[in-house]
């Protein structure tokens, strides 16, 4: 934890923070204590308004998205990072929700450790399984999936050498979670039919999870496109696929503790 870099100052620490899906209440313990004991929190926007909100201002820094709508680069990110810890400070990278899925946290680790920076990886709570929950559907299930696929949706699919296998993916019979996903909603759910899934496959999209102002749709394989138009579903936000997605009707009624307005008062949202 304290390299002598030669010129007074020891090298900081850098902790790979996971923020959980955007309810504070979702940040781990560890997380919390950190962002408290920071000298520095580099962040992008995931995290959510309440969590980033948490953090006073003197000591953030936002690498995400630029007011031009261009991104921050890999980079500057990487070279920051070093840069900050070789100037002596403690410094979270906050990701949203866990910081090794789909959250560049691996690169950032080995970049980190090739120029010799103390880094600690803090798991977090990941959109890919609270993202389901906070809308009442479990990602396995005894009666319904005995497997779950993390895949992201970034792709097209319909590029010959896309990294994702969808056909594949298709015959796991299992529940598929798509992170990165509303764009590419058409064209890869048009490659699960095509991969022979049942177009009456249950599909729920949940956006914003956890956050004020989350919002679900639902459909089949077959309506969910639609139905993602007709709510006006946009990033951040999950898709799941497979049986399980159904489970949501069977408890919305009952279903409490979740920011979504349609839960709880037997909303139509669905509808
Ligand atoms: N490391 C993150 C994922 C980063 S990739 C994690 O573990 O959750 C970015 C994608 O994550 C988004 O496009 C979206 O699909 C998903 N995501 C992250 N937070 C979300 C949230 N609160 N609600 C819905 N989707 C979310």
């Amino acid at each position: 934890m304290s390299d002598d870099t030669g010129d007074g100052a020891a090298t900081g620490t850098v902790y790979l923070v996971g923020s959980g899906p955007g309810d504070p209440e979702l940040l781990t313990v560890k997380a919390k204590r950190l962002l408290e004991a920071a000298d520095v929190v580099l962040h992008d926007k995931l995290p959510g308004p309440e969590i980033i909100g948490m953090i006073p201002e003197a000591k953030r820094e936002d690498v995400g998205k630029r007011a031009g709508g261009e991104w921050t680069p890999q980079e500057y990110t990487n070279r920051r990072l070093v840069e900050l810890a070789r100037e002596g400070k403690d410094v979270v990278r906050l990701k949203g929700g866990d910081p090794t899925v789909f959250g560049r946290g691996g690169e950032e680790l080995v970049h980190l450790a090739q120029h010799g920076v103390p880094v600690e990886i803090v798991p977090g709570i990941t959109s890919a399984v609270a993202g389901p929950a906070a809308a009442g559907i479990p990602v396995t299930h005894r009666d319904h999936a005995s497997s779950v696929s993390f895949v992201t949706g970034h792709e097209d699919p319909t590029k010959s050498e896309s990294a994702v296998d969808w056909e594949a993916l298709a015959a796991t019979g299992g529940t598929i979670v798509v992170l990165m996903g509303v764009g590419k909603l058409p064209e890869y759910t048009a490659a699960l039919r095509e991969a022979g899934m049942d177009p009456e496959t249950p599909v729920a999209l949940i956006e914003r999870a956890t956050w004020p102002g989350q919002q679900v749709a639902t459909g089949t394989l077959d309506s969910i496109v639609d139905a993602r138009d007709a709510a006006g579903i946009e990033p951040p936000a999950i898709t799941v696929i497979g049986d399980v997605a159904a489970t949501r009707a069977a408890v919305l009624e009952f279903l409490v503790g979740t920011a979504d307005d349609s839960a709880g008062d037997g909303g139509d949202d669905d509808a």
